[in-house]
């Protein structure tokens, strides 16, 4: 069976479609959290998760700061704006769904967490002491992450233990994990690695195998749905160029 692997959707809904189109088959979904926030589509996008095939997923920090978990005074400026924006925009049957999404998943052989599996909706894991410091943190092989909006594999070294290495993810080609890792999809509606398209994971479990995607959308329409909404015009400027 073949797995699809988002995060941080962002309320972005033509990128989420892309994502789902581009992927062709797959019998269930793993997202890691951040289905709302800085995007025009908050609704839209949790109806389209929820509707997906075997779907597990996890709370990101601005869908906890939606639900009054997390201070909005711990957010920047403008995320506080998109904030107040979601709040008076979000269907309460969709807050309901945001509120019962549990902080960490452990499935079979995986982890899911949005930003560590030590703190799961807050830390940041962007370099290697980061990545060491959690790698004792989860039980199984794999531990998924998103937050950081940034594709990459931090994984034990096979020869040298105790010896992490950082790794880019490689864009369709498929790549196994024998060492124990920890795996970010990159982010599907606001990429911050100088590259805008969606970015998404597929797991096969039939050869056990990981495949990394980028998929283009529309991002002026995305973008001026941003602004026509009130939302603050960096969000929309930023989704251009991936920052
Ligand atoms: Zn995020």
């Amino acid at each position: 069976m073949r797995t699809l692997i988002i995060s941080d959707i962002h309320a972005n809904l033509p990128a989420l479609d892309a994502v789902i189109e581009d992927a062709g088959s797959f019998g269930q979904v793993w997202c890691l959290g951040d289905v709302v926030g800085y995007g025009p589509d908050p609704n839209e996008c949790i109806q389209r998760i929820a509707s997906l095939p075997g779907i597990r997923c996890v709370k990101g920090n601005h869908d906890a700061a939606i639900l009054g978990d997390i201070p909005v005074q711990a957010f920047n400026y403008e995320a506080r704006a998109s904030l107040r924006w979601l709040q008076s925009e979000l269907h309460p049957e969709n807050k309901l769904w945001l509120g019962e999404l549990p902080e960490r998943l452990e499935l079979e052989g995986v982890t899911l967490a949005h930003a560590s599996p030590r703190n799961p909706v807050w830390e940041y894991i962007m370099d290697i002491r980061a990545a060491e410091e959690n790698m004792g943190e989860f039980a199984t092989r794999v531990c998924l992450v998103g937050h950081t909006h940034f594709p990459y594999l931090f994984q034990l070294e096979a020869k040298t233990p105790d010896t992490i290495r950082r790794s880019l993810l490689p864009e369709d080609k498929p790549f196994s994990l024998e060492e124990k890792s920890i795996l970010n999809p990159g982010s599907v509606g606001q990429p911050r690695d100088n590259d805008p398209r969606a970015a998404y994971l597929i797991f096969d479990d039939e050869d056990q195998r990981w495949t990394f995607r980028r998929v283009p959308y529309d991002i002026q329409q995305v973008q001026e749905r941003i602004l026509a909404a009130g939302l603050p015009q960096r969000h929309a400027a930023r989704l251009a160029a991936g920052w």
